[in-house]
């Protein structure tokens, strides 16, 4: 196999840990058992745990190994697939409640890292939504309009104001959603986990659940051990249906990204871009983009991928990494010289209307999920842990309302490969032909 572009197996942001948990040995008894330890793992663990129950995290690498250690870092208040179709899908007010539910999102993140003290590098500067082409205007300037109706706090910014921001050129006019920012998503995962360990959740690493049997007591089934819980919470996101759980609800997808080297001291004060503001693009299939605090800028997202039967597609992606590598050439031309150091992969998990899901099935129904964040779930997974936390305890969150709906099925196979590859084949098509206009001028 070609692996000519450098490739990491996870991602920069994240090692295993040296004091990894060993796995279960032999049979554990709990109150709940949590399977996944990414945000929602984690977070549900800790609101368990704050409540006195018992409550063991199983997770098949080391908690942050998926998603959670894998991501862009965009703290944001982003839901669906965009505003206008948000209010579309479900009306003016159910379409409020939705963008209430994000910015609480944020906002419950934000209280999480300060009340746990995690060191994160978060930087509460907003991002922007950038068009790359005029055209491009008229559509965010209606997104900005229907936000602001919905209650969004957001703000167009006109060419000038990009500028006076330094933004980098290429960026022409954009709209700042003024909550959240950006953050190191690593350290975010390894402070969650450090505070579960410290709050007693019994976290169980390279264990992967082979098997969670549908039954009362659930059990959740692991190489050397067993884990017999009353309750089990799915916190397994693009995983899920790997597990044989919610294969119609959420489907996998492959999105890659990846880090420059670091831009020296000249090169960070040429390139302006003082607030580091996170940045995505108006594409169909948007490209996003971040300055960390290392001086290196990671980005990507861009092209996305599904494989047959809601497998995880293979990790190392050529094809990806020579997208993303040229969309960050034709945004940043003045940084053609600066070398791309490397490049990851991880998996979404994808509803079909691009919201997260939670609920609870099992014939018992003792097995709660929370699910499909759709790449939005730095602010929405941790919110989702709090939400399951209530879950588990027989009690609805204040923040469940707004997700409530009927659930819609992804098509069988082979009608939903079908349907992602025409889908994904025609929004590439769009975005291919709106960069080729940008470079001809
Ligand atoms: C490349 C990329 C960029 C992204 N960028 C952003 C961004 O900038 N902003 C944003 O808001 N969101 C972003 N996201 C999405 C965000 O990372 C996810 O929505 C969020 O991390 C989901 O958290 P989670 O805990 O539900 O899932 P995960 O972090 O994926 O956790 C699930 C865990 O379950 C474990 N697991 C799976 N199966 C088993 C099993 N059988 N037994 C035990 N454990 C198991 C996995 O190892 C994994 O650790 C991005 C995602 C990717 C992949």
């Amino acid at each position: 196999m070609d692996q000519s572009y450098p490739f990491e197996e996870i991602s920069p942001w994240v090692a295993t840990p040296t004091d990894l948990r060993p796995p279960p040995d032999g049979d554990v008894r709990v109150d709940v058992v949590v399977v996944g330890g990414g945000y929602t793992g984690l977070s549900t663990a800790l609101s368990l745990s704050a409540a006195g129950i018992d409550v063991a995290v199983l997770e098949q690498d080391f908690a942050g190994s998926g998603a959670s250690g894998r991501n862009a870092g965009h703290l944001t208040p982003t839901i669906g697939k965009d505003l206008p179709t948000l209010l579309r899908l479900f009306g003016r007010d159910r379409a409020r409640a939705l963008v209430r539910f994000a910015d609480d999102a944020v906002e419950y993140a934000e209280q999480t890292i300060d009340r746990l003290g995690i060191d994160c590098d978060y930087v509460a500067t907003g991002n922007v939504l950038a068009g790359v082409h005029p055209k491009h205007e008229r559509r965010l300037l209606k997104s900005a309009a229907t936000a602001a109706d919905l209650g969004a706090h957001v703000r167009f910014l006109s060419g000038e104001q990009m500028r006076e921001r330094g933004l980098p050129p290429s960026f022409l006019f954009g709209v700042l959603e003024e909550k959240g920012g950006t953050l190191h998503p690593g350290r975010y995962v390894a402070g969650l986990r450090r505070a579960a360990i410290d709050a007693g959740v019994r976290l169980y690493e390279r264990s992967p659940v082979v098997e969670l049997v549908d039954c009362a007591p659930v059990r959740a089934r692991t190489r050397r051990g067993t884990i017999t819980a009353d309750r089990a919470v799915l916190a397994t996101n693009a995983y899920t249906s790997a597990l044989g759980w919610k294969r119609r609800t959420v489907a996998p997808l492959r999105v890659s990204l990846f880090e420059s080297e670091p831009l020296d001291e000249r090169r960070l004060a040429e390139l302006g871009w003082r607030n580091r503001e996170g940045i995505y693009t108006s594409h169909e299939i948007l490209e996003s983009y971040r300055l960390t605090m290392r001086g290196t800028i990671v980005g990507g997202s861009k092209n996305v991928g599904y494989a047959f039967g809601g497998k995880l597609a293979a990790g190392y992606d050529r094809d990806a990494f020579r997208v993303i590598e040229r969309a960050f050439r034709d945004r940043f031309a003045d940084l053609g010289d600066v070398r791309i150091a490397r490049f990851w992969s991880g998996w979404i998990g994808l509803t079909l209307d691009f919201l997260p899901v939670i609920g609870t099935t099992g014939r018992a129904t003792n097995v709660h999920y929370g699910i499909g964040y759709a790449g939005h779930g730095v602010a929405q997974a941790t919110l989702m842990g709090a939400m399951l936390g209530e879950r588990v305890q027989g009690r609805a969150h204040p923040s469940e309302a707004a997700l409530a709906r009927k659930e819609r099925a992804w098509p069988p196979e082979p009608a939903r490969w079908l349907a992602a590859k025409a889908l994904n084949g025609v929004l590439t098509a769009v975005d291919a032909r709106t960069d080729r206009q940008i470079r001809r001028g």
